[in-house]
């Protein structure tokens, strides 16, 4: 998702320190001191508009969540939704790239990882930048705890079974798995922009929740 450019983007985002922050490598193994506690963090990457890590927020005041998103242009839209209504205290933005986790984040800061409807990339050429691919879980697994977990939603059927198999390539546990996840809408779940648009369309909604083993 890449929105139209907005040139006051940037502004907007570096009066906003609050909320997005502005050098998460200075807390990579120290992100107590951003929430003033201990919670556990989870973390979106591809967080998008923010209605997803926003919900989550409001529901689990005792989680810290970091919605990660690449684009300005969007991540402005996540953080018009937060300061718009009451800022929960444990929730942050950062404006970075997701591939690049590890310099933000030390092995065990984060406790949790949601992908939500990420980018499908379909040609077998453009596997490596799906957020499934078994890079990516390297990637997460070095800034988890262990037995870590993944929690992920998606509207395409090709990624999501893509991303069975790499899981389970990977020696990953599956916990769970629906392929129609609103014909029994859990009653805690958090609707994503997007999950709003595919299902009002009929389309089926495929969710996973996946961890990592000890080793
Ligand atoms: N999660 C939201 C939802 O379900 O409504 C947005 C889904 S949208 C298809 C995918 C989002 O992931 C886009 O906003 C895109 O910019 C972001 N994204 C893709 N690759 C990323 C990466 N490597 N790091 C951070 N964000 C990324």
């Amino acid at each position: 998702m890449r929105l139209r450019n907005k040139p006051w983007a940037l502004e907007f985002i570096n009066e906003h320190p609050d909320v997005i922050i502005s050098n998460p490598e200075e807390y990579k193994g120290n992100w107590k001191a951003v929430f003033g506690n201990e919670n556990p963090v989870h973390i979106e990457v591809g967080t998008g508009k923010g209605q997803f890590v926003l919900g989550m927020a409001k529901q689990n005041p005792h989680i810290n969540y970091i919605g990660i998103e690449l684009f300005d242009s969007v991540i402005v839209c996540a953080l018009e939704r937060i300061i718009e209504g009451e800022k929960p205290s444990n929730l942050r933005l950062l404006k970075v790239n997701g591939d690049k986790l590890q310099q933000y984040f030390a092995k065990g800061d984060v406790a949790r990882v949601y992908l939500n409807f990420s980018d499908p990339w379909p040609k077998t050429r453009h596997a490596k930048r799906r957020l499934t691919h078994e890079g990516f879980l390297k990637l997460y697994e070095s800034v988890l705890i262990d037995n870590g977990e993944i929690h992920f939603k998606t509207d395409n059927r090709g990624l999501f079974e893509y991303s069975l198999m790499s899981m389970n390539a990977y020696g990953m546990s599956l916990n769970y798995v629906s392929l129609d996840l609103h014909a029994n809408m859990p009653e805690d779940n958090i609707m994503t922009e997007y999950e709003q648009k595919f299902s009002a369309k009929g389309q089926p909604i495929y969710r996973l929740e996946s961890q990592f083993k000890t080793k």
